[in-house]
């Protein structure tokens, strides 16, 4: 029985991930659930799953969460940093689902990491924040990292288990790797007209035409900065060269990411696009269990297609591939402002086209910084944050 922690539980991944555990539940444990404020699906989740506990961010959702609670019930709430890192450090905890969005979730996910827990890693952006320091923490502390994001999943799926087993510094080329191709829809605008871009709204960016996710992830894949910080993702969990990566654009998300070998070999994963199949398999590794996933039915696809991003529709793709290069400043700089400048979208504070525009001008403004630990990379996360807020003031 694996003792389980859902950091974003409420969400679309921690949603997925109880699905999962429902579908096998002698062999998963919900121990604790957190999230940051929304009382009311913590209440019927607490309700359904019992856990031992309950941990909101917020302190007045906590209060009002413990209100509510029924007598009786055997799950205790708690709130607080302390709270959050005794429970992801718990001798009790065996494995912890990253799954809170954007920044907020890498001193959870990376305390995580510290302890030497199984860590299923949804959470994308504390990578891009911190890749270096999280993946050389993972080997001293070891912990197992294990990559829910589908293109990452898929990619593990497709590499020798050697590499498996060495994630964050193993030589590709050394096991006869010479491409990891990260495959992504191009998302719900890869036909829209250019000139009408600048008007499309939240709800059309929130659009996706396969995956159902949450709010700010929507918006990056509708301006594919979801594979830019994905790109950055993988060079660090994959320790990738330069040279060693590509994107690939395939609308039907039907493979979700590729293994090119020296041979000429190219091993792809491939699935409905339901993210209870990488989760799954990150629970179950190296076992398999049942997901509650449809089988893909090849006579439904028909058809698979495949072309090269346009950097002229998705910028915010190119700039995280730039700043990918950079380092390690200039991706937690982009990280930063990519998150201020979707919530001001989605907001109706500024337009479509506006986040490339704030994203490029933060990135413009990277300084060479020390960052040696996650003090560092927080505190340059929240000067970047000042920063994309007064570029947005200049646009209005
Ligand atoms: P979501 O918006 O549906 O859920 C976010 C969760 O994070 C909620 O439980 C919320 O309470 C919690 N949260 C938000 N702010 C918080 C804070 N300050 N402190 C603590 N908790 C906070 O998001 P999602 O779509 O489930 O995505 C979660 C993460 O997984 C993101 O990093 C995303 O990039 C990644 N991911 C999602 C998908 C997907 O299909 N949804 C796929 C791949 C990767
Ligand atoms: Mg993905």
């Amino acid at each position: 029985m694996q003792n389980m922690v859902i950091l974003g539980a409420t969400g679309s991944i921690g949603e997925s991930t109880l699905s999962v555990i429902a579908n096998n539940p002698t062999e998963f444990n919900v121990y604790a659930l957190v999230a940051n404020a929304s009382v009311d699906k913590m209440l019927s989740l607490c309700l359904q799953h019992q856990p031992q506990y309950a941990h909101m961010v917020n302190e007045h959702a906590a209060m009002q969460l413990k209100a509510q609670l029924p007598a009786g019930c055997v799950t205790e709430v708690t709130t607080g940093a302390q709270a959050l890192n005794a429970l992801v450090t718990d001798s009790r905890t065996d494995t912890v689902m990253a799954a809170i969005v954007g920044a907020a979730g890498l001193v959870p996910t990376f305390d995580a990491v510290k302890a030497g827990k199984r860590v299923l890693l949804a959470n994308k952006e504390a990578l891009v924040m911190s890749g270096e320091l999280f993946m050389n923490t993972a080997k001293t502390s070891g912990a197992t990292v294990l990559p829910v994001d589908s293109e990452h999943n898929a990619i593990f799926q497709c590499l020798p288990v050697q590499v498996q087993g060495q994630l964050g510094y193993c030589d590709l080329g050394q096991h006869g790797i010479s491409h990891i191709l990260l495959t992504g829809s191009g998302g719900p605008f890869l036909q829209t007209d250019l000139s009408t871009l600048s008007a499309m709204t939240p709800a059309q960016a929130c659009n996706h035409p396969n995956w159902s996710m949450g709010p700010k992830i929507s918006v990056d894949s509708a301006t594919m900065m979801n594979k830019g910080l994905e790109f950055i993702e993988a060079r660090w969990l994959f320790n990738t060269q330069k040279e060693q990566l590509k994107v690939v654009i395939h609308p039907q998300s039907v493979i979700h990411s590729m293994v090119q070998y020296r041979d000429g070999s190219v091993i792809a994963q491939m699935g409905n696009p339901d993210m209870r199949t990488p989760i799954a398999h990150c629970m179950s590794y190296p076992q398999r269990i049942h997901a509650g996933v449809e089988p893909l039915d090849f006579f439904k696809v028909g058809q698979l297609s495949f072309c090269e991003p346009d950097f002229s529709r998705f910028p915010c793709l190119q700039l995280a591939m730039q700043a990918c290069e950079q380092g390690q400043e200039a991706t937690t700089v982009l990280n930063a402002a990519n998150e201020i400048a979707v919530d001001a979208f989605l907001k109706g504070q500024i337009r479509f086209t506006d986040i490339a525009d704030v994203n490029y001008r933060c990135l413009d403004s990277v300084q060479q910084t020390r960052l040696a630990s996650i003090e560092d990379i927080l505190q340059l996360d929240e000067q970047a944050r000042v920063t994309a807020k007064s570029v947005i003031k200049t646009l209005n």
